[in-house]
């Protein structure tokens, strides 16, 4: 019995000291708390990293707890909040404050920006082409933006709320890329006839920043007006930079051989009176018949050394002269090209001697559809005719006959007849007569057929550049 009572209070002894021991160890843990990052970046979705531990002393271990944080921070908005930490262990709770910090540390975006197509003259003035600032925090400061120059940089900062800054540079470029700007003088395009004098009307340029640099255009290309298709004159011009300029002019040149003359053709009734192979012993009397009505004629010549001064006479009365040729053999004059050129300097010597200048009017001998001349060169007039225009010459043939060459002689009235019928036959297109004023009988009708074309409505006009040719199919 003794034995069992001591044995209970040994073991309500070991219960007791247990017990103790037990509550002692459990007053023996501590909990730490723990806020590793007390500064926070505004407007950032955050995770509080705080860390809670309990600790004992016999047991040197140490268990993580999960603290509760409480308190109200406002994440978006810059300033100083208290956070409340509570941890708990078994029993035990721990509850500490913190104080955290949300911060604006981040620099506005400052962006300069630029102007499509803007660029500064040398020496000119920079205009400012704009720049945007936009601050995390503030929002748009654009307004706080702050320039100064320095030369040719410009500076440009900007500070937040917070005192956050961003600075730019920009160094002005002086540049002139703008080419001048031509201008053409007349029109663009144009229509002009085979073998009419294409006359260069020019152009204009002016560069923003030279000024008139129409001095320094250049034309290149250029119209041929015997070859019958299209022409371009072509105007550049550099300005001081070396932009570049281009300009064209499109010239069609279009077959010439048709009625549409001059004013006095389009109007219609126009009659060409025209003399070949003179001069002669009637020439005067025949430039006096013209006198009397004041009507001017053409006057195709040849060398007659007798009669050579009358050349000036036509010319100075008035009348055109062009050449025919110096020398009236077919066997000479078409003898070869060479020689046709040879005969017809000759004669333009002639002329110049006489009339003070030099002709761009002819009719070939025998007319352009000769076939004489095939006897000696083939090809030689398609040659010759081409080689006019192409020289500036303007060659005629006719569309009305006398008749007065033929072998067989013709009365005056006959000639009066031909040359009547032919003009009405033509309807009122212009009429190219060819006489000779090597025959007196033909020369005689003169005087009819001009009162015949008065009193008809017509008009009497000496032949020049833009006359009608009255040309014929070349036959060789
Ligand atoms: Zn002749």
């Amino acid at each position: 019995m003794k034995k069992v009572l001591i044995s209970l209070i040994c073991l309500a002894v070991a219960a007791t000291a247990f017990w103790g021991i037990r509550k002692y160890r459990d007053n023996q843990f501590g909990i730490s708390i723990t806020l590793q990052q007390s500064e926070f970046p505004v407007g950032k979705s955050v995770e509080i990293p705080v860390t809670a531990l309990a600790t004992g002393v016999y047991e040197e271990k140490a268990v993580t707890l999960v603290p509760e944080i409480g308190g109200n921070v406002d994440w978006n908005k810059v300033g100083q909040y208290t956070l409340t930490v509570t941890a708990r262990y078994k029993k035990k709770v721990k509850t500490e404050n913190f104080t955290v910090t949300v911060t604006d540390k981040e620099a506005p975006v400052l962006t300069l920006l630029t102007k499509e197509g803007y660029f500064t003259l040398p020496g000119g003035t920079y205009e400012e082409e704009g720049y945007t600032a936009v601050d995390n925090y503030d929002g748009d400061i654009t307004d706080r933006v702050e320039l100064t120059r320095d030369g040719d940089t410009i500076r440009y900062s900007v500070t937040d709320a917070n005192g956050n800054t961003s600075t730019a540079e920009r160094t002005i470029v002086y540049s002139d890329p703008l080419a001048p700007v031509i201008t053409l003088n007349g029109e663009p395009e144009m229509t002009i006839m085979r073998r009419k004098p294409y006359l260069e009307e020019g152009a204009t340029a002016v560069d923003n920043y030279d000024g008139d640099v129409t001095e320094q255009i250049v034309l290149s290309g250029g119209v041929d007006t015997s070859v019958v298709g299209e022409h371009m004159v072509t105007y550049t011009v550099k300005d001081s930079s070396g932009n570049k300029a281009t300009a064209v002019r499109y010239i069609h040149v279009i077959e010439s051989d048709r009625p549409i003359g001059d004013e006095e053709e389009a109007k219609g009734k126009v009659i060409y009176l025209t003399f070949d192979d003179g001069p002669s012993p009637y020439t005067r009397q025949l430039l006096d018949v013209l006198d009397k009505y004041n009507v001017k004629a053409t006057f195709f010549v040849v060398y007659n050394k007798n009669f050579v001064d009358m050349i000036g006479e036509e010319f100075r009365r008035g009348h055109a002269v062009g050449i025919h040729c110096y020398n009236h053999d077919y066997s000479i004059v078409y003898k070869s090209e060479a020689a046709y050129w040879e005969d017809f300097e000759k004669m333009q010597a002639v002329i110049k001697e006489q009339t003070g200048q030099r002709t761009n009017l002819l009719r070939f001998p025998g007319g352009s559809s000769n076939t004489v001349s095939r006897k000696h060169e083939k090809g030689l007039m398609t040659k010759l005719a081409k080689q006019m225009g192409e020289k500036g010459y303007y060659y005629f043939d006719w569309n009305v006959l006398s008749g007065d060459a033929e072998a067989k002689p013709i009365s005056t009235d006959e000639v009066f007849k031909n040359v009547t019928k032919g003009i009405e036959g033509l309807k009122g297109r212009p009429a190219v007569v060819l006489q000779h004023d090597i025959k007196k009988f033909s020369l005689d009708a003169v005087e009819r057929i001009i009162q015949w074309g008065l009193e008809n409505g017509y008009t009497f006009l000496p032949l020049d550049e833009t006359s009608f040719g009255a040309h014929h199919g070349i036959n060789n």
